[in-house]
């Protein structure tokens, strides 16, 4: 047997992961599984490991953990199970691991997103939010191990495509005038607006070109991930906000262009299957089978182009104000969001309140210049606080949205 490349999925049991063990399985004589993380759904991580035996998996909490072990003992299955957050920076770090996939949603990948980045690993980042909170510290991290940091969301995996090797130089020096990231606009593009207050979380997790966890869902739906995208997109390309522009797209088949100064724009196009960027990170830099259907672009016929609608949607200008900040105030975003996202998928406040949660934890919240990550951890910690008062302010109490849910 030829030399296996060994993989940590963090978040192996969301959406994410799944597609990440889907490629990796029609690929088993180029990659084994080391480390399998998950928080819930302990269930799928079980079968999980009896597919794919990695040595570690980790938990949230012992009782999970000795749980777990029982089960996997039972079935013959010797994977060594960890429990709590410094167990998944653990397994992102371990010597013996190549590439890491970050696929934990929200601040808590942060962490062992950044574990890996330090240890020097080939970095799969789907967690974005790693990014928009700790930008600075994270392409430090990378630039002082000599880590492969490669995209996993689906827009700045296009761009990466539609770059020269060498963008690292700047984009300036490599001829780049414009980066175009598409967004699809998700369910809420043309409802009218005044039905917007009063959209549920199913009607706003039913995504018409994707199916993800509820979080980037009801991102997308407020296109609050285009402005966390946007931000993403500065930090991994060197770019300026300006530099950045959002278009929507709604048909999902160009991913995302590169627009040069001699006035070409290179895409990046398939068929909307995040296993797509996936085996392109998991093989760069060599292309993989993925099972991702081809584009037949007869039957697609047209593809359509608009501009960002910035009434209905007012996340995207709240993040790209947060970046002009600067310093703490995209963690402070970031975390408001996230408080903010919860509330809604549990009924305790409306769609259009998102934004109001949002933009009053950055009118509160002064920011603060970051040069450690206990900075960064500290804001979105208050930014958390603070949020939760406003929900007692302005939500539904929490019980009563458990009984209407
Ligand atoms: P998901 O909700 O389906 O899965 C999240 C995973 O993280 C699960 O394995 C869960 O157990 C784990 N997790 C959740 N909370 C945790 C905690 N506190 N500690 C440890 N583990 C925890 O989410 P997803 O849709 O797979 O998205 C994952 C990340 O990838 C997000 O940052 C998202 O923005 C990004 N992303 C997702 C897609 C997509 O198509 N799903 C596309 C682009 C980017
Ligand atoms: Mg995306």
């Amino acid at each position: 047997m030829g030399l296996r490349r060994a993989v940590t999925i963090l978040g192996s049991t969301g959406s994410i992961g799944v597609n990440t063990l889907d490629v990796i399985e029609r690929h088993s004589d180029k990659f084994r599984v080391t480390a399998l993380t998950a928080h819930s759904r302990i269930d799928l991580l079980q079968q999980q490991c009896i597919r794919f035996r990695p040595d570690y998996a980790v938990v949230a909490d012992e009782a999970q953990a000795r749980a777990l072990t029982q089960q996997l003992a039972s079935g013959g299955c010797r994977t060594h199970v960890l429990a709590g957050p410094q167990a998944l920076e653990t397994v992102a770090a371990l010597p013996e691991v190549d590439s890491v996939m970050a696929a934990i949603v929200g601040a808590a990948g942060l962490r062992p997103a950044l574990a890996a980045a330090h240890a020097g690993k080939r970095v799969l980042l789907a967690n974005k939010e790693a990014l928009v909170m700790a930008g600075a510290l994270f392409m430090d991290a990378v630039r002082a191990s000599g880590a492969l940091l490669l995209p996993i969301d689906s827009e700045h995996n296009a761009v990466f495509q539609s770059l020269p090797r060498d963008f690292g130089r700047g984009l300036e020096q490599v001829g780049v005038r414009r980066i175009v990231l598409t967004a699809s606009g998700g369910p809420f593009r043309t409802l009218p607006l005044a039905a917007l207050a009063t959209v549920t979380p199913e009607q706003a997790c039913k995504h018409p070109n994707w199916v993800m966890g509820r979080k980037i869902s009801v991102d997308s739906a407020t296109m609050m991930n285009k402005g966390l995208e946007v931000i993403e997109a500065c930090w991994l390309f060197g770019a300026r906000a300006e530099q950045v522009q959002v278009v929507v797209h709604p048909q999902s088949v160009i991913h995302s262009l590169v627009t040069y100064l001699d006035g070409s724009t290179l895409a990046q196009m398939s068929f909307p299957d995040m296993r797509t960027p996936i085996a392109y990170a998991l093989g760069y830099p060599d292309r993989l089978e993925a099972g991702v259907r081809e584009l037949d672009l007869v039957a697609i016929g047209a593809l359509q182009f608009e501009a960002v609608d910035e009434e209905r949607f007012p996340c995207v200008r709240l993040a790209l104000s947060a970046f002009a900040s600067g310093g703490t105030a995209p963690a402070i975003l970031n975390a408001a969001n996230e408080v903010a996202v919860e509330a809604f998928l549990a009924g305790r406040i409306g769609f259009t309140q998102i934004a109001a949660l949002i933009s009053d934890a950055l009118a509160q919240q002064a920011p603060l210049p970051v040069s450690e990550l206990e900075q960064v951890l500290q804001a979105d910690q208050q930014a958390r606080l603070r949020a939760h008062a406003w929900l007692r302010q302005h939500g539904v109490a929490a019980n009563v949205a458990a009984v209407t849910n």
